[in-house]
Parts: C-alpha cells; structure tokens; sequence
C-alpha cells in the first residue's frame, strides 16, 4: 500500500477537526517536511501541536515474515520525537484500511536507533477503534510498556485535546488499557482502588479522559436530536450545551441522548442548580425553595421576570426514541434534592 502524502494526511487531519467545531490555524508544511505544527482551538482552550503522521501499512518482510495482524508506520527522515514545553507532539498514523488513526508515545520515541524505525499497532486495535470509536493496546518497548490509542474520525478532537494522559503510563499501561474498555459503572471501583495521593490523582485524570471520550459522543448526539435548540427558550446562539438529567456523578447517569437535554447556558445552569426543573410529563417547573431563597436576597424581580419566559413545557425531539426518558427526569429532579412532589 503505497504511503499518502504528509501534505495531504495533515489536511485531512485539519478538516476532521474542524468539522468536529474546533478552529484549527496552521502553516503549511513544506512538502515532505514533518513534522506539521497547528493550533486546535474549542471554545476557550486551545492546545498547541506538533504533528508527525505515517499512513499505516501491513508489516513488511513478505508472507509468512510478519504476523499477519501486524501493522505499521514506517517513520522516515526523523532521529527522533522533539518534546517542547506546552506543545503536544503527536506521533500517529492513519489506516485507510480502516478509517482510523493510531497514536503511539511521543515521549517513547525521543531517538531512534536505526534508520528508519517502524511502530506497530494490530489490525484488531484499529478495527475495534473503527466501531466504538477507541482502541488502545500494549506495545513493549525498552522503556517499559507503551500504550497505543486507536480512535475515529469522529473521537479525533478528543484524542488531540485530551488523550495526552492515556500515554503517560508509567507502571499503570496495563490499567489503562483496562480502563479504556471499562463501562462508566467500573470507573468507581478503578478510583476506589487506588493507593497513595498521586495514584489517586492520575486514576481521577485519566477517568476524566475517559468521561470527555464519551461526553465528545454525547454531546453532538443531543444537540442533533435537538436541532441545536435550548429546549426551554429555542435558544440557538451556539450557546448550547449537551446537559446531563441524571447527573454524570450519578451511578446511574449514561450518555445516552435519552439522558441529555439541550439547553442554554442560561438554562443549563438554572437546571443543575435546581431553580428549574423538568418533570417526567415535560412541564417545567420552578423550584418554590429556589424561588423563597432568592426572594430573601431581594431578587424577587429577577425571578418573576425568568419565570414569566418560561414554556409550559420542554420542545422535545420528534423522533420518540431520542426523547428525555420518564424516568431520569424524575431521578434527575431527586438527585437534585427536589421536594417527592415534584420527582414523581
Ligand atoms: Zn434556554
């Protein structure tokens, strides 16, 4: 399989991440020179990049050499991975095979020893990334065990923005790789079982990696099922946000987009702080509590005037599969403390 153009990998990696709603600015690499530096951008955070990327290939060596499920990039030109301060240098292929990149360690990778070194990855990790959208597998190196993330098109942006801390294995690459497999309900336990402050700190980090993969899903799902509509005010300001009913926090929380409701940040913030709540019939109500509290500090105006643009009831999806389901609105409303009366 002949290699794809660096020129060519690097606008297409551009284009995915743009179409995902990033702002991507970056220079055009000079032909054939790798390594491409770009600057991805989502609403206020932006991450600096320096991106080397292989068109991933069958193993070489002929029939028989190689295992068959082997494949690989063949990185060419390059002594090593350069690690810059606040830059995140990523190391990855693409399998036109499959549809998917791969990524592997940078910080593995800083010198090569021969010439023209290859990375493998196996054709089941880019297979699987190609329907859940991640992947990630074991690769021995002389450091110890690397971690190789497979993922999507459609997780691509995550994977830039956030996947960093699925590399950082230190004696945990076999952890990690469990965990990127793992449903929501084993991520407690994985917390749980950790020993010592930095343990815990560096399990709670890569749950949060795994939580943004699966919000990076989430989210585009319930604003689509929502035609990127506030469900309280049709609001559409690109304001909207992908809100959980059942709080992510909650064991029983999912990212299914019966679980989600589009709303403004407006919206949004009067739901999860319990002035506003949604009941199981979708009438909207407001919380006779919420509402005392803020009339005790002489907001009383503000709340009449909130209330009074209020429906009577949410805007909900057309199609009946995608609509808020019953009964994580009522477990919405009791996880945020509202009165029985309301949660029923
Ligand atoms: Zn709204």
């Amino acid at each position: 399989m002949a290699g794809i153009r660096f020129s060519r990998l690097v606008d297409e990696f551009a284009d995915t991440l743009e179409r995902a709603s990033s702002t991507v600015i970056r220079p055009r690499p000079a032909e054939g020179s790798r390594p491409a530096r770009m600057q991805v951008t989502t609403g206020t955070s932006t991450t600096d990049c320096l991106l080397f990327l292989w068109t991933i290939t069958p193993g070489g060596g002929g029939p028989g050499v190689r295992p068959a499920n082997e494949r690989r990039i063949q990185m060419t030109n390059i002594t090593g991975m350069p690690l810059q301060p606040g830059v995140r240098t990523l190391l990855g292929g693409w399998s036109q095979e499959f549809g998917v990149y791969a990524f592997w360690d940078a910080r593995r990778h800083t010198s090569f020893s021969g010439r023209s070194p290859s990375l493998q990855v196996d054709a089941n990790t880019l297979e699987t990334a190609g329907t859940t959208g991640i992947a990630s597998q074991l690769r021995p190196t002389q450091q110890g065990q690397e971690v190789v993330i497979a993922c999507n098109p459609a997780s691509l942006l995550w994977y830039v923005e956030n996947g960093a801390p699925l590399h950082n294995s230190q004696d945990d690459a076999t952890a990690i790789v469990d965990l990127v497999e793992a449903n929501p309900e084993d991520e407690r336990e994985f917390l749980d079982s950790a020993e010592g402050e930095i343990a815990a700190a560096r399990r709670y980090d890569l749950v949060e990696t795994m939580r943004a993969f699966r919000d990076s899903k989430f989210r585009p799902a319930v604003l689509q099922a929502y035609s990127y509509k506030c469900c309280v005010c049709s609001c559409d300001l690109k304001l909207v946000d992908a809100a959980h009913i059942v709080p992510v926090s909650h064991v029983e929380s999912t990212d299914e987009v019966t679980n989600g409701l589009a709303m403004c940040r407006l919206h949004h913030g009067a739901y999860d702080n319990a002035l506003l709540g949604v009941r199981s019939d979708y009438s909207v109500v407001i919380n006779p509590e919420m509402r005392n509290r803020l009339a005790e500090i002489s907001l009383d105006t503000a709340i009449e005037s909130f209330e009074s643009g209020l429906p009577d009831r949410i805007r909900v999806p057309a199609s009946i599969e995608v609509r808020p389901s019953p009964e994580k609105l009522q477990l919405g409303l009791r996880v945020r403390r509202w009165a029985d009366e309301y949660a029923a």
